[in-house]
């Protein structure tokens, strides 16, 4: 018989279990992975933000960093290597009133006036740490005692998603080290141990695994591997899809002595610097505390609302 193959619509996917918390926690602004944010959400955000502060080890340097950085020094960084595909770069309209207003009129006439754009010597910024190394850098030699710093900004990486706990813009919180091998290793080590107890007080379940960065193509995959054999990343994985994988809420990175050879960022004797850092990521930290505990904040455990004075 001649059967005729029919072109069946593909089923819808299935819903993700988060998606019931959307309306608590956000309101869509025509982009995946882009949302206003609710008070209650933002309420949560605060809170962890206060928390995460009250934590910080004395002799740390304090830095806020604005959404957009500097094009020259991502590339150095070496961004275009790792991570060409989340880049997100700015670019304007250049020149003079009328170059400009005949570029922004081929919109009202239907045109496409992105062809006009330029791109600037600013990309959004990616990671809240990449900053503070330039600035150290400036300083001169590393003192013997290293450094410390809290940062935090907000950051964008293009991976547009229906999942929330998978946004292009969102908020990441870190403490950096710089200093030598050995007291990279212990900041990362006494920070695995007070950030697991953070983790405790806000009732998360969870696990603390060696993990890789998602290093782009198939020179990545190499360099993915060999970050995971040298345990040089892990991360604090919550379960929030029931048994499937858990979703990083919080990462823990030693690069060696890349950012110190990158930046030129040595010690007295001229060694290159170790670096090291861990990231919280605040959204991805408050998205788990809903999903965990639930969608009104006066329902969730005594314990955790006093731990976040909510
Ligand atoms: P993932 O493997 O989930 O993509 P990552 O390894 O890229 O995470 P890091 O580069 O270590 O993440 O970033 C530090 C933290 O920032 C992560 O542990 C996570 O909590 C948060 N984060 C990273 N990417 C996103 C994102 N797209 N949306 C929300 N939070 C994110
Ligand atoms: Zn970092
Ligand atoms: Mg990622």
């Amino acid at each position: 018989m001649n059967m005729k193959v029919m072109n069946v619509p593909a089923s819808p996917p299935a819903a993700d279990p988060l998606d019931t918390l959307f309306d608590t926690l956000f309101r869509p602004m025509n982009a995946l992975g882009v949302y206003g944010r609710t008070g209650a959400y933002e309420s949560v955000v605060e809170a962890l933000a206060a928390l995460i502060s009250s934590k910080r080890e004395t002799g740390t340097e304090v830095f806020r960093f604005p959404p957009v950085m500097s094009r020259a020094h991502l590339e150095r960084h070496g961004y275009l290597k790792s991570f060409p595909n989340l880049l997100g770069c700015v670019s304007c309209l250049d020149g003079g009133e009328a170059e400009i207003r005949a570029s922004a009129d081929k919109h009202l006439g239907g045109g496409d006036w992105t062809a006009d754009l330029q791109t600037a010597d600013l990309v959004l910024t990616p990671a809240a740490c990449y900053p503070v190394y330039p600035i150290a850098a400036a300083r001169g030699a590393v003192p013997g005692e290293g450094y410390r710093f809290d940062v935090a900004c907000d950051c964008f990486r293009r991976e547009p998603s229906r999942n929330l706990d998978r946004l292009q813009s969102f908020r990441m919180r870190e403490y950096v080290c710089i200093g030598t091998p050995e007291q990279v290793s212990a900041f990362r080590e006494r920070w695995i141990v007070k950030a697991t107890a953070l983790a405790d007080e806000l009732g998360l379940t969870y696990t603390v695994e060696t993990a890789s960065d998602p290093f782009f193509g198939r020179v990545g995959q190499i360099m993915a591997f060999s970050q995971l054999e040298a345990a040089l990343k892990f991360e604090l994985l919550v379960p929030l899809r029931g048994a499937a994988a858990g979703t990083a809420c919080m990462s823990f990175n030693y690069h060696r002595e890349h950012f110190g050879t990158t930046w030129d960022l040595r010690h007295e004797d001229g060694e290159p610097a170790h670096t090291g850092c861990v990231a919280f990521g605040m959204d991805r930290l408050a998205v788990a505390l809903f999903a965990t505990h639930g969608a009104e904040i006066a329902d969730w455990p005594e314990s955790v609302r006093s731990a976040l004075r909510l």
